[in-house]
């Protein structure tokens, strides 16, 4: 069994370089504990509403000292932070998983993931450039310059709460803006383990601010104050249009990534034993609280019953517990809440004709779990489109089977959906493969793959999954602005 490791940092808000502890951030503050055990880690002074517009404030003036110092170098000291990161992979691991409750290989393959955002948009930060465009008239040049947006706000949930936060604060960054950053309640100490990370790599002090707090406080002063010029959230639907409302009056730019519900198809020829550990795989990553999680399982009806029996020795070989326990699969949800919503989603499919086929609840005798936390890995059959299973996101290690006669009808039942993040589609033949994930409506599709994110890539949902994108060329985008200045052309004579 690994441990938490001692903190490094203070649970509190971090700005212009120094620790807010409690009694200078509002007195407020939140226990934090491990999902696994229900033990306090720490407790976090909370940022009210006067603290985050003194961490706006700060990252205002810290904006022009940042957008001084040559692109090249901006980018060396996110790429050092890569750097340091993996050089603290296992402390980090062990803090993600105390506080957030994933496995501790899975959390340490989240530190890989951040690490490769801040190495990517380093690498990114000296390639932002604009360009010279011919003008119509004689004598004149327009110059095309993008530029740094100003401040960013940026929030990020508690499913990935070191790479969401990474992804954000590495592209916002290496655009030349300064910004302000709301970890999600249940795990701000990955987020704010980072900022001594920051330091000791060289960002200035104000560059990034790390303030934990609530949604409903933090979120409103982002939105509202002028000086914000980028609103970044990863989170729900319903959470991204209020912060898209709230943002509309100050006409601010946004980059939403929100919740999916994501088809699985599997064709006819696809090969059922490796199509099971990938979706095996692929739900228990976070226990199913993944927004690109696949939501929906395309069977063909006559596969069906191989595929069950297969998912159910799978299923049956879990090992469900704690985190920092060896070989674990799966852990905790992120709190007993989300675990009765799971539950009841199961019970109503069940109570209208799904069925129930396999189901691990083996962390129910294991001693010190908290066991209101946990959700079993469950496969249920007989799921139909109309039930909150296959028509909403259910953040739980479930797999709902809905059975299908022809492609042409698992494609339009897979789009059939309001979401539009993720897809994945297995079988053998590539032409027909490539046919159907070129007919889903979806922001990224994995062929054959389960786990398709990286930071060489864009990724962003469509449909009301979202808006812009993070990862690839574009991310940096979302944090930069198009401005054109129409000049005379310079000539030899004076
Ligand atoms: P999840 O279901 O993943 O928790 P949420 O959308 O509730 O998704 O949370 C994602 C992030 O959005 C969290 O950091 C949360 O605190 C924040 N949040 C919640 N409410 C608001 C709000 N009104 N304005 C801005 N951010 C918010």
């Amino acid at each position: 069994m690994k441990t938490s490791p001692p903190l490094w940092f203070e649970p509190a808000p971090w700005i212009d370089g120094v620790w807010r502890t409690a009694d200078r951030c509002g007195g407020e503050s939140v226990t934090v504990r491990n999902p696994a055990t229900g033990e306090a880690i720490a407790t976090v002074g909370r940022a009210d509403a006067e603290t985050v517009t003194a961490a706006i404030e700060g990252a205002d003036r810290a904006g022009r000292g940042w957008r001084a110092i040559p692109a090249a170098a901006r980018g060396e000291i996110l790429k050092a932070t890569a750097a340091a990161l993996l050089a603290r992979r296992d402390e980090f691991a062990r803090l993600l998983t105390a506080e957030q409750g994933k496995p501790y290989l899975q959390a340490a393959g989240e530190v890989d993931y951040a690490a490769s955002f801040f190495q990517w948009f380093g690498e990114e930060a000296r390639r932002v450039h604009g360009r010279i465009v011919p003008h119509p008239e004689a004598g004149r040049e327009f110059l095309v310059e993008q530029r740094a947006a100003g401040v960013a706000g940026l929030i990020t949930p508690w499913n990935f709460p070191l790479a969401q936060g990474a992804k954000k604060v590495a592209a916002a960054l290496a655009a030349g803006c300064t910004a302000v950053w709301k970890p999600a309640e249940a795990t701000p100490l990955v987020a704010l383990a980072l900022a001594p990370i920051l330091a000791e790599a060289g960002l200035p002090a104000g560059v990034l601010q790390i303030v934990p707090g609530k949604g409903s406080v933090v979120g409103p002063v982002l939105a509202a104050d002028p000086r914000v010029r980028v609103l970044s959230l990863t989170g729900s639907t319903a959470t991204g249009s209020g912060l898209m409302a709230a943002a509309a009056p100050g006409i601010k730019r946004l980059s939403l990534e929100l919740g999916g519900n994501a088809p699985f198809i599997i064709l006819p020829d696809a090969d059922l034993g490796f199509v099971t550990d990938q979706l095996v795989r692929l739900k228990m990553f976070v226990s199913g609280q993944v927004c690109v999680t696949a939501n929906r399982i395309f069977v063909h009806a006559d596969h069906e019953a191989e595929l069950i029996e297969r998912l159910a020795t799978r299923i049956a070989g879990l090992k469900v517990g704690n985190g920092l326990a060896d070989g674990v699969d799966a852990g905790p949800l992120i709190h007993a809440a989300a675990s009765r919503d799971v539950q009841r989603r199961v019970e109503e499919a069940v109570a209208t004709g799904a069925r129930i086929v396999a189901e691990n609840r083996s962390y129910e005798s294991i001693p010190g779990l908290a066991r209101e936390n946990f959700s079993p890995p469950t496969v249920v059959a007989d799921v139909r489109d109309s039930m909150r299973l296959a028509s909403e996101e259910i953040f739980g290690p479930v797999i709902p089977l809905l059975s299908y006669r022809t492609l042409s009808e698992a494609v339009e039942r897979a789009n059939a959906t309001p979401y539009g993040l993720a897809a994945y589609v297995y079988g053998k033949d590539l032409g027909r493969l490539r046919g159907v994930a070129s007919a889903l409506e979806a922001g990224i599709v994995g062929v054959n793959e389960w786990r398709p994110l990286k930071a060489e890539i864009p990724f962003g949902g469509v449909k009301q999954s979202g808006i812009g994108a993070e990862g690839g060329e574009e991310g940096i985008r979302e944090f930069l602005e198009t401005r054109v200045i129409s000049i005379p052309k310079p000539g030899v004579e004076a």
